[in-house]
């Protein structure tokens, strides 16, 4: 189990985890988790997104790095649930505008499928067999319903920049670029008690 004592020591925690993480392969994509995470970041933020969800670009696949199940587990039959995990690793440093839209990014993906024409041919093999893992395309009734969830229109917006951000040698700031943002959005007063995944 890992505690945090300071947003210090939350925000190492999440370079380390890049530093020997992130070089692993995006899920049969041709970038790294890093190179995803930072793309998604500086589509989020070429669109105009608030920090608050550009951080929540930058760390929405987290839960893949905390669950350390090795590359495209989706291949081997494995819904690795990381939108939960990593929501849950982040809630002590920081609030629901930077947790739910991570927490939802699946659920996003399942409604975008359902009300966007042509969204789910476009997505990637990998994406479209972890879909099927992931409880498949909404239905009406459950579509409506997260739409009027809250988060729910930021989780599409991340969405969309995570689905795009698989591009081979993309040019992106680095980790260090986002680490200020991160601390301008950790909670003002962290809360250290909240239990997190392991490392
Ligand atoms: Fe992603």
């Amino acid at each position: 189990m890992v505690t945090f004592r300071s947003t210090e020591d939350g925000l190492r925690w999440i370079e380390t985890l890049f530093d020997r993480l992130g070089h692993r392969a995006y899920s049969g994509e041709p970038v790294t988790q890093l190179e995803h995470a930072l793309q998604s970041a500086a589509f989020a933020e070429a669109d105009g997104a608030a920090e608050p969800l550009v951080a929540a670009a930058l760390l929405h696949d987290i839960g893949h790095l905390v669950n350390d199940l090795g590359e495209s587990p989706s291949e081997r039959g494995i819904d690795d649930l990381h939108q939960f995990h990593g929501a849950k690793c982040l809630r002590p440093l920081f609030g629901r505008d930077v947790t739910e839209p991570i927490r939802l990014h699946v659920q996003a993906k399942r409604y975008l499928c359902a009300v966007r024409p042509g969204y789910l041919d476009a997505l990637s093999a990998d994406s479209q067999r972890s879909l099927l893992l992931q409880g498949g395309v909404y239905g009406a009734a459950e579509a409506e319903a997260f739409g009027q969830t809250a988060y729910a229109a930021d989780a599409v917006r991340l969405r969309l920049w995570d689905d795009t951000a698989k591009v081979a040698g993309l040019a992106t700031p680095d980790l260090a670029h986002y680490l200020p943002l991160l601390a301008r959005c950790a909670r003002a007063t962290p809360d250290f008690t909240q239990e997190i995944a392991p490392c």
